[in-house]
């Protein structure tokens, strides 16, 4: 294996291949999980009109404290056929349109009611319970930018602000091709020597978070024809993301039959535990990830690697990991040469390393919901350390 490179090369050598895909219109209701090709504006103020905050009288202040005669009663979508005069109240419920000539909603909590007069009882400041229109947002204003990942709350923003539509960059097509004749199908018998296939559930549900729509094609045995037939069709996509068949040993096809199909190999090992023998090349845009076979190598180079190749696929402003910071709850002993993703679960009390951190135990790493950075070489870590950790 050449020259290794760090996590960080890795990852600015896997970004700087990516362009990212066309956008197209979506409906809002679909566009959860998207992310914005394009700013979205306001196509309304919000409110759109003066807005009553709450159940009571629209007044003008100076006519408060005092006894009015109430003239109309508004409704929420019903504006006052009129606007309201001096000496006079209004009923109006919350998200009713304030009249004209009103300053001030009194809340029913602090009036009495006697037949069609108010008694208003204390000074109503002026602007008191009244949403000023546009006080949210104004027509014409961005309300989500461009590169956001669209959640409920923008997604509810957009809605608001009149936005029925949006631009977002394509969904990433994705090939996830697991290699290695050891392997059968959860479900079926196991055969001496063989194991259950868990890279590919696995990487469906994880790349299928990240935005893209996956295409789990069928595991492969360690045989030339098979791979190339397999492989091929994953070329066909945005992403092809392989496992196992990266090491050095004589069953490790992936990176030779690839060579020969055209794939550019852009690196191949990355100074990080797990996760070593990751190879990343391209053919034209098509980004291609052949990951590790060990279960917990495959994860934590597609959470390093891949997560973040599909975030710039689909435009995201910032795609790399984002790291966050904790404090250690048990030591750690790093890595005297390669950095380290530890598996770890996040308590109250701060982040837990799990026992069991070798790369095939993938049922240890079921309890992690971090990956903590371990730098190589430094000193072991006490509890109470500040750490760098990625939420899984
Ligand atoms: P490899 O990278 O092909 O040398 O595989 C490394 C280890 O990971 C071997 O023990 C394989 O049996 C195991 N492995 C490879 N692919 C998978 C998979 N899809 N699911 C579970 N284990 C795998
Ligand atoms: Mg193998």
């Amino acid at each position: 294996m050449a020259e290794l490179l760090s996590v960080n090369e890795a990852l600015q050598a896997v970004l700087a291949r990516v362009e990212p895909l066309a956008a197209e219109r979506v409906a809002l209701p679909d566009a959860s999980g998207r992310v914005l090709a394009a700013p979205a504006t306001a196509l309304t103020d919000l409110p759109p009109f003066p807005s009553s905050a709450m159940d009571g009288f629209a007044v003008r202040s100076a006519d408060t404290p005092g006894r009015l005669p109430v003239v109309e009663r508004v409704a929420a979508g019903r504006p006052a056929a009129r606007p309201l005069s001096t000496g006079e109240a209004m009923g109006i419920a919350t998200g009713g349109v304030v009249p004209d000539g009103a300053d001030a909603v009194v809340p029913i909590e602090r009036v009495t009611v006697d037949g069609d007069l108010v008694e208003i009882l204390d000074v109503a400041t002026p602007g008191a319970n009244v949403r000023p229109r546009g006080g949210d947002v104004v027509a014409g204003a961005v309300v989500v930018p461009a590169g956001v990942r669209l959640g409920p709350a923008q997604i509810g923003a957009l809605a608001a602000a009149g936005v029925g539509e949006v631009a977002c960059a394509r969904r990433p097509r994705v090939a996830v091709l697991t290699t290695g004749t050891e392997l059968r199908r959860p479900g079926e018998q196991l055969a001496a020597g063989e194991i259950y296939e868990s890279n590919g559930p696995m990487l469906r549900a994880l790349l299928a978070s990240g935005g893209a729509e996956v295409e789990a094609l069928d595991s492969v045995e360690d045989d030339e024809a098979a791979h190339r037939r397999s492989i091929e069709q994953g070329l066909e996509r945005d992403v092809l993301v392989t496992s196992g068949g990266v090491s050095v040993g004589p069953h490790d096809l992936v990176r030779r039959i690839e060579a020969e199909l055209g794939v550019e190999e852009v690196f191949w090992g990355v100074s990080v535990k797990p996760g070593k023998p990751l190879a990343f090349g391209v053919r034209g845009a098509t980004l291609v990830f052949g990951l590790p076979g060990n279960p917990v190598s495959s994860l934590v180079s597609s959470v390093l690697f891949v997560l973040p190749a599909l975030r710039a696929l689909q435009g995201e402003a910032d795609p790399a990991p984002r790291y966050r910071q904790g404090t250690l709850v048990g030591p750690i002993a790093p890595d005297p040469r390669r950095d380290e993703l530890v598996r770890a679960r996040l308590t109250t009390a701060g982040v837990e390393p799990l026992t069991g951190q070798e790369s095939h135990m993938i049922v240890r790493a079921a309890e992690a919901n971090a990956l903590v950075f371990v730098p190589s070489g430094s000193d072991e870590l006490p509890a109470g350390s500040t750490v760098s950790y990625l939420p899984l």
